[in-house]
């Protein structure tokens, strides 16, 4: 596997795929491990827990740098990542032994109660979006559920995946209980099928997750899979269109616009869009796009230049398709992976911007009339990850959210955002299943009903 940084389109590292024999041993070591570690308590699953959130806050600049290097994070987020992937260890440390402990239940048996016992070995396949996140988020829950976990983490992302393995070690988990797998994705279903692996969770792509759910489902394995998303954003009639504007370029921009929960679709109704217009491209434009490694950069490039040739031709064939281009819209003459803060307005269905994800820094602009028909818009999507809607009235905006947005995280005058104490999923094609809080560490649990006579 080879890491390039897609900054400067410079080799930064060769890593020798794990050959077949050396993927057996990593899967024999780990459910092994797996084995031992479902006997051990709550209580003592929880120090390594503990241990690598210190070790993430410790080594955060170095951790943000090879992020910078292999996918173009700018260091400031990066640092922010690992605090925020130590902050989940660290929850899960602290709740993990009370969302695990048995829960009575009155029925005819003079004791009964619902265990929540490992399953064993959980394949966790990620993207390179958020390297440690992603695999932090999976990891911290399913080992302090008393599982172990094998990562095969994205192709482009291999010195990451090391060092989160590096980091477990160091912290204390026992040899091989968690395990990298260097290998492509052609393996990954053979890996589910494999003895050895009880289950298997994918943040990724929905073409990624149709076929790891297709292989769990064939062997009979539980699964959750995250995916993608198209998240629209509602600015209503009664909105403060300066908190909008300022939220809507922030969420949108955020990691270079390569987040699932990523704002990606504005439904602004008529009375607001002039100025909404006019302030969000404001907003874009100020963003500073540069060097990841610089403490002032807020936009890096993309993470590979093949994904923003993507970007760019979702963006050419919306244009062609009638939108219009407010800002950006141009691949840079420059090496590497840039691409600029773009923004679309008059977006419709049938345009690339509005019925497929774009994992850049575009923003689809989307009229609409008023509130009823910037729901429906909403909801007029293959997925369902998350949505927000701006309005000054918070009656009125908790309503939308709770009971009209169709997508598993809502919110109300600020953006949507990943937090270790409140579930994280999506419906439809965003994919099933929970993860983070008390949801997260019960998916990969046998939920055992105990009963005495
Ligand atoms: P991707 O191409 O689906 O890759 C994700 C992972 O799946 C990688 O490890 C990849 O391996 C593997 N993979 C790809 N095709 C596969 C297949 N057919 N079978 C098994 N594994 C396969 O996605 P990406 O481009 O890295 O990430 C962007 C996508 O992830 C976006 O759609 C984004 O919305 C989604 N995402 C979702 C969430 C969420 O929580 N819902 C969070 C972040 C990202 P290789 O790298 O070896 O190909």
């Amino acid at each position: 596997m080879r890491a390039i940084d897609p900054s400067s389109g410079a080799v930064v590292g060769d890593y020798p795929d794990h050959d077949d024999d050396a993927q057996e041993a990593r899967l024999q070591a780990a459910a092994r491990a797996a084995r031992a570690w479902a006997r051990r308590p709550p209580s003592e699953r929880a120090a390594p827990l503990r241990e690598v959130a210190r070790l993430l806050r410790a080594q955060a600049a170095p951790l943000a740098e090879l992020m910078a290097a292999e996918m173009g994070k700018p260091v400031t987020q990066g640092r922010a990542e690992a605090e925020k992937c130590a902050s989940a260890c660290d929850f899960y440390a602290e709740n993990g032994e009370r969302f695990l402990a048995p829960e009575p239940a009155a029925t005819d048996f003079s004791k009964s109660y619902v265990a929540f016992e490992p399953l064993g070995v959980v394949l966790a396949v990620m993207p390179w979006n958020f390297p440690l996140w992603q695999a932090f988020r999976a990891a911290a829950p399913a080992l302090m559920a008393g599982n172990g976990m094998v990562l095969k983490h994205a192709s482009n992302v291999p010195g990451c995946s090391l060092a989160i393995e590096r980091l477990w070690r160091e912290a204390g988990l026992p040899e091989g209980l968690f395990a990298s797998l260097l290998v492509g994705a052609s393996k990954v279903e053979g890996i589910i099928a494999h003895p050895c692996v009880a289950a298997a969770t994918l943040t990724g792509s929905v073409a990624a997750g149709r076929s790891v759910g297709e292989a769990a489902g064939r062997n009979l394995k539980k699964s959750v899979l995250e995916l993608g998303g198209s998240d629209a954003y509602l600015i209503l009639d009664d909105a403060d269109v300066a908190l909008a504007a300022r939220v809507c370029a922030q969420s949108r921009l955020i990691n270079g616009g390569q987040s699932c929960i990523a704002a990606k679709r504005f439904l602004v109704v008529d009375d607001v869009r002039g100025e909404f217009e006019r302030r969000f491209v404001e907003e874009m434009a100020r963003a500073r796009v540069g060097d990841p490694r610089a403490e002032d950069t807020q936009v890096g490039p993309l993470a590979r230049v093949d994904l923003r040739d993507e970007v760019h031709d979702q963006v050419e064939r919306s244009v062609a398709a009638g939108a219009r281009l407010l800002l950006g819209g141009e691949v840079p003459r420059r090496t590497g992976a840039w691409y600029p803060p773009t923004v679309l307005t008059g977006v419709r269905r049938g345009m690339a911007a509005a019925d497929e994800e774009i994992f850049g820094p575009v923003a689809a602009v989307m009229p609409v009339r008023d509130e009823a028909e910037a729901v429906a818009v909403a909801n007029d999507s293959a997925f369902g990850l998350g949505a927000a809607v701006f309005t000054r009235d918070l009656a009125r905006g908790e309503r939308i959210a709770r009971h009209e947005l169709q997508a598993g995280c809502c919110a109300v005058n600020d953006f949507v955002r990943s937090d270790p104490r409140l579930p994280f999923g999506g419906v439809r094609d965003s994919g099933y299943g929970r993860e983070l809080g008390v949801f997260g560490i019960r998916e990969f649990v046998n939920v055992k009903a105990v009963c005495v006579r």
